[in-house]
Order: structure tokens, then C-alpha cells, then sequence
């Protein structure tokens, strides 16, 4: 077998041009293959590069076009504030605004005095009165007697701070005397009267708010709804900043202690701003402060002057950057925006500093998916990959329609080839028989009857053979040109058992043959082109003929089976390798080509029985076994169910 598979396999590449041919195919589809793809590599990586530099300025002129924007807004904004600091009063714009436009802030006069924030009141000097030093003198030793001096001056004196302080100072004697109703309706009446509003203490603290946080302390035990009520108005007041004339620093501790005694209820949205712009103030700055945004001695807090000098902004850092990033707007939602303070870093694809007003600050750009480039560079190159791959499917299509057609020319020059050597060689043999025996013949100087007739039959049997091999070349040749017509007609199967029968039963009734026909009378009839089925089976009987030995025992039958009728040739001639059973059906295909030469035939024999049978939509099978013999079976449909 392996000796078969190299001795095939040798003749295909030293066929005429078979390995080159190949070879050059290949090369064909190859090279340019691989040349398109190397191209398209470098295509690839260029269209990417490409596309990625595009999209980078395409992202860095949008993001330059709202970082400009930002430059401006940015002194807009720090102007904007300034002028409202000068329009509706500082302690209205820290109520508006501290907490919402910057976390703090101080607000100044043209000056440069600090307008709120107000700092601490220095203290003025007690009163003068005789009487109020007199209950003064009394407090500590007889808290009573104090209480009814203070309540005495506080009815006779027409000074309203002189009054107010006076009722202060007699509720808290009571409270020391321990007579506390008496000391909280002093706070609630009197003291609450509208005329003592905007009263204050030596230190510069306003009276009438502190008396309400002392009413609510002392009723908070004993009536907590009276007590929440005092507490809501307290709250209002402190919320609101218009005119009130608070110091900071009160305000800041009445929310505290509010925030203390209702930690649910108490609600100040500035506690914060106030409480960041007092620790500024405590932090001791240096005014004016240069200008830009600078670091405070805080920690994490951003001071920014306005450059018109009315209000400073106080930042956490935090919210420095977050006001940054609202100012900046919209950005596309595949990119992350960083405000990055003075000495950060950050890995970016942009970056760009964010305006004068806050020198070394910076915003940076970066990618929120680091494949975002890659992603749509990959979007774009798909295309040309596309276009790559249909190209190089294309060359290989090529190629392959190349490759088929070149094959068929070979093949179809191979078999040319293959009949002039046949040919030649399968017609030289009888006709030199024939030649021999007719020069015989002639020679021969007297001619015996027996002799002579012997001579004649075996020219005759060579002329025979010459006849056949030449009807199977001009079959084979028909073939080939598509020029085999075939004459179908229904036709009794005992009519072509018996015309082929005929046709060979001279020959195979003779000495060393048995020839054996069996075919029923009621056959039914097949469609068939009587003439080309006949040629069929007289190649089978032949064979049978040829590849038996000299005892032959040939069988040729016809019956009806599974709707159709078998003819079938057997012999017990030499057999086959089953492996040989498929290929012996190719043209020029001889399993043993010494052999068939002896009995002469050039391989076509089979190949036209199997082209006829195939044309009368019939198959046509063998079985065989070497030393056992063969039986050829054709079996072909009846004439009714024919096409
Ligand atoms: P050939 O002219 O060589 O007989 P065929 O096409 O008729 O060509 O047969 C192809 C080959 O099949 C033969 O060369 C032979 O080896 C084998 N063959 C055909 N018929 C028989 C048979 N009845 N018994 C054994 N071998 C056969």
C-alpha cells in the first residue's frame, strides 16, 4: 500500500508541469496574499495611530474651547460677589451666599475694614449711675436686695440701655436668689419689649437675644412647648441677618447652644461659613492679601481676594475643586475632569491651567476608560480589516477557479496523452497478430484445410477484439465530447439479455468455457437505448472472458428486483482486492496493468459502463474476492418508472 501511495504520488508531481503547476499556484494566491496582509498590518497600525491623533485634538479643541470659558468665568464670578458685598450689605450676602458661592467668606469697606465677619467689640465702660453701682455693690452678698435696686432703676430710668441692662441684671439676681419665675418673667416681658431689641452689653453683645436663650434654658425643663417656641423664634433671628446689628461671635455661640438644647430641630445653614471665617480672622492674616489664590495658615483652606478688594473667599480645597468643575460645565461622558492644586500631578491626557486668578492651579483631562482611543480606533480600523480580509478571500477564490481550471486542462492534456499511448498500443497488438498470421498464411507453401481454417479464426477473433477496442475508444471518445446520445425506448431486459448473449456465444461456446444465461420470459421491460446497455454488458462479459482462467464459468442472469431489474455478469475469473472495487471504475484504471495487457484492454472499459448506466439513472456494483471471482450487477429502474 505504501509502496502504491509513493508510486502515485511520484507520478503526480512528475506529471508534465504537476508539481510546478502547484507549486506556482501557490505562489500565486502567496504572495500576494501575504503581501496584502503585510500592507494591511501597516495600514492598521497607521489608521490608528491616525484616528487616536485625531480624536486627541479633536477632545483637546473642545476642551480648550470650555477651559477658556473658564478662564473668564472664573474673575466673573469673584466680581460678581464683590459688587453684591457693596449693594445689599455684607451680613445679607454672608446669609445668601457663605456656603453656596465659597465656603466663607470676609466682606470689606473701600477701606478695607472688615465690614462681616465683625470682629470683636472692644468693651466700653459700665454705667455711671449711683444707683446701679449701689445694687452692684449689693449682688454678691444680697442677691434680693440687688434684685429690687436693679428693678427699681429699670422703672425710673428714661435710658433705654441703661433699662435693658438694669432688667438683665435684676433677672440675674434672681436666679441667684434662686426665685427663678420671677427671673424668667423679667426675660419674657420686659425684656423681650421691642425697644430693647438692638440693646447691647458693655462687651458689644446685644441683650434682648441672650435673655431669650437664658427663658429657653430655664423653661426647657419644666414647659419644653413654651420653651420650642421661644427657641423657633431665637432660630429665625439668627438665620436672619438683615440689620440686626449681632456680632459674629453672638451669633455663633447662641447657634451652638441652640444646636446643643435641640440637636433635631436646631437648623443653621452659616454656622459653618462662620464658624471658617472666625478661625481665618483668629488666625491672625495679613490684610490686604496678595492677590490670586493663596494657601491660608489653616489647614486645607484657600483664601482668594476679589481684585477689587470687597470681599476675600475662603475655600476648602475640596470645594475649590468642585466649584471648578461646575464652572467648567458639561463635559463629554467619557472623560474625567481633575482640578489639581498647585504641586499635584495626575496622569492626564490635557491639562491647562485654569485662570489667573488661581496661578498654579491646574485642570486635567484624562480618559474614564483607558481603551477609549483604542476603542474607537477599533471602530474605524474594523472597516479596513473588512476590506483586507474580502481581498484576500478573494485572491484565494481566484486562486482555487485558477487551480481547477489548470487542473482540468492537465487532466484533459494527461488523458490525451494517455489515449494516443492506449491506443496506439492496444491496436499495434491485433493487427500484428493479424499480420503474422496472414504472412503466415501466405508463406506457406501448400495449405492444409484444418490449418488454414484454424489461421482464419484466430484473424477473426483478433479482428474481433480490433472491432471492440475501437467501439470503446469511439464511445470513450463520444464521451468525452459530450457527444454520446442515447435513444431511450421501453425495451423487454430478456431482449438485451439475449442480443448480448448472441453477440458472444460463438466465442464462449468453445473448449475451456461454460457460458451460462438465465433470464425470466416476463421480465418487465426498462427504459433503455437498447444498443448502448448491450455495450455495457458485453464490456462486462468481456472482462470475465479476459480475467478468467482457462476453466471459465461465466453466468450471465437478469431478474426483477426492488422495482427494478438486475443484470448481473459472474465469473470465476481471478477476482479483486475489495480496496480495488472503487477504482476500477476510473478511466484508464487497470488494477494489474501486466496483466490486462496480456489480456488486452486499456482501462476504459468499465469507465463507459458505469457513463451508461449512470445516464439510465441505473448503478452499477461489483463483487469480488481475489482467486473467487467477480460479479458485475447493473441495476436499472423499470420502463414505468424511468424518467
Ligand atoms: P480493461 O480494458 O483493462 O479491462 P476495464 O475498465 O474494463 O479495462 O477494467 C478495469 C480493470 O478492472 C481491469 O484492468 C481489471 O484489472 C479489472 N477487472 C475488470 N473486470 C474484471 C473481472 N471480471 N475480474 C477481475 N478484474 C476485473
Amino acid at each position: 500500500m505504501k509502496k502504491r501511495f509513493l508510486r502515485n504520488f511520484t507520478f503526480s508531481v512528475n506529471r508534465p508541469g504537476g508539481g510546478g503547476m502547484t507549486l506556482l499556484l501557490l505562489l500565486v494566491v502567496l504572495v500576494p496574499s501575504v503581501c496584502l496582509l503585510w500592507f494591511m498590518n501597516r495600514a492598521v497600525q497607521n489608521e490608528r495611530l491616525a484616528v487616536q491623533q485625531k480624536l486627541l485634538d479633536l477632545y483637546q479643541g473642545q476642551l480648550t474651547q470650555m477651559t477658556e470659558l473658564l478662564k473668564r468665568t472664573w474673575p466673573y464670578k469673584v466680581d460678581w460677589i464683590d459688587e453684591q458685598c457693596v449693594q445689599p450689605g455684607p451680613p445679607r450676602v454672608f446669609s445668601d451666599y457663605a456656603g453656596v458661592v465659597a465656603d466663607s467668606f470676609i466682606c470689606f469697606d473701600s477701606t478695607g475694614r472688615i465690614l462681616y465677619p465683625s470682629p470683636a467689640v472692644a468693651p466700653s465702660a459700665e454705667s455711671v449711675e449711683p444707683a446701679w453701682a449701689e445694687a452692684q455693690r449689693l449682688e454678691p452678698s444680697d442677691p434680693v436686695a440687688a434684685a429690687a435696686a436693679f428693678g427699681h432703676l429699670c422703672e425710673t430710668t428714661t435710658n433705654e440701655t441703661l433699662a435693658a441692662r438694669a432688667y438683665q441684671a435684676q433677672a440675674r439676681c434672681l436666679l441667684q436668689a434662686r426665685q427663678t419665675n420671677a427671673a424668667l418673667d423679667i426675660l419674657t416681658h420686659p425684656l423681650a419689649q421691642q425697644k430693647y431689641q438692638r440693646v447691647s452689653d458693655p462687651q458689644g453683645t446685644l441683650i434682648a437675644p441672650n435673655a431669650e436663650l437664658m427663658a429657653i434654658e430655664l423653661m426647657l425643663p419644666s414647659n419644653p412647648a413654651q420653651a420650642a417656641i421661644l427657641f423657633n423664634r431665637l432660630q429665625s433671628q439668627l438665620n436672619d441677618y438683615r440689620n440686626d446689628g449681632m456680632p459674629s461671635a453672638q451669633r455663633r455661640f447662641l447657634m451652638r447652644r441652640l444646636e446643643q438644647l435641640f440637636p433635631s430641630a436646631a437648623k443653621f445653614p452659616r454656622l459653618e461659613a462662620e464658624d471658617l471665617a472666625a478661625q481665618y480672622l483668629e488666625s491672625n492674616p495679613a490684610f490686604p492679601p496678595q492677590p490670586g489664590c493663596r494657601p491660608t495658615t489653616l489647614p486645607d483652606i484657600w483664601q482668594l481676594p476679589s481684585p477689587r478688594g470687597h470681599v476675600l473667599l475662603l475655600y476648602h480645597t475640596k470645594s475649590l475643586c468642585a466649584e471648578t468643575i461646575a464652572l467648567l460645565g458639561n463635559l463629554p461622558p467619557e472623560i474625567n475632569g481633575t482640578v489639581l492644586a498647585p504641586g499635584e500631578a495626575a496622569e492626564a491626557f490635557f491639562s491647562t491651567p485654569i485662570s489667573p486668578l488661581l496661578p498654579d492651579w491646574k485642570v486635567a483631562f484624562s480618559w474614564k476608560d483607558k481603551r477609549h482611543m483604542d476603542l474607537a480606533a477599533d471602530a474605524r480600523i474594523a472597516s479596513l480589516l473588512w476590506t483586507g480580509a474580502l481581498a484576500v478571500a478573494g485572491i484565494i477564490a481566484l486562486g482555487l477557479l485558477a487551480a481547477g481550471l489548470l487542473r482540468r486542462q492537465m487532466a484533459v492534456a494527461q488523458l490525451k496523452n494517455d489515449l494516443v499511448a492506449n491506443v496506439t498500443h492496444e491496436l499495434k497488438t491485433p493487427l500484428s497478430s493479424m499480420r503474422l498470421l496472414v504472412d503466415t498464411l501466405l508463406n506457406a507453401p501448400s495449405l492444409e484445410e484444418k490449418t488454414a481454417r484454424e489461421y482464419l479464426q484466430l484473424i477473426a477473433r483478433e479482428n474481433l477484439r480490433l472491432s471492440h477496442l475501437i467501439d470503446n475508444f469511439l464511445a470513450f471518445s463520444r464521451i468525452e465530447r459530450d457527444k454520446y446520445a442515447f435513444d431511450f425506448h421501453p425495451v423487454p431486459a430478456r431482449e438485451i439479455v439475449d442480443s448480448a448473449a448472441a453477440a458472444v456465444r460463438e466465442r464462449f461456446h468453445s473448449p475451456g468455457c461454460r457460458f451460462t444465461v438465465a433470464a425470466p420470459a416476463d421480465l418487465p421491460p426498462v427504459l433503455a437505448d437498447a444498443g448502448a446497455l448491450v455495450t455495457a454488458l458485453l464490456n462486462l462479459l468481456d472482462n470475465a472472458w479476459k480475467y478468467s482462467g482457462d476453466e471459465k464459468q461465466i453466468v450471465l442472469t437478469a431478474e426483477a428486483r426492488h422495482g427494478g431489474v438486475a443484470f448481473a455478469v459472474q465469473d470465476n475469473g481471478i477476482g479483486l482486492p475489495p480496496r480495488e472495487t472503487g477504482r476500477i471504475f476510473k478511466r484508464f484504471y487497470q488494477v494489474d496493468p501486466h496483466l490486462s495487457r496480456t489480456g488486452s484492454g486499456c482501462g476504459l472499459g468499465l469507465s463507459i459502463v458505469q457513463f451508461i448506466v449512470a445516464a439510465h439513472q441505473g448503478s452499477v456494483k461489483v463483487e469480488s474476492r481475489p482467486g473467487a471471482g467477480s460479479t458485475f450487477t447493473i441495476t436499472l429502474p423499470v420502463a414505468n418508472r424511468a424518467p
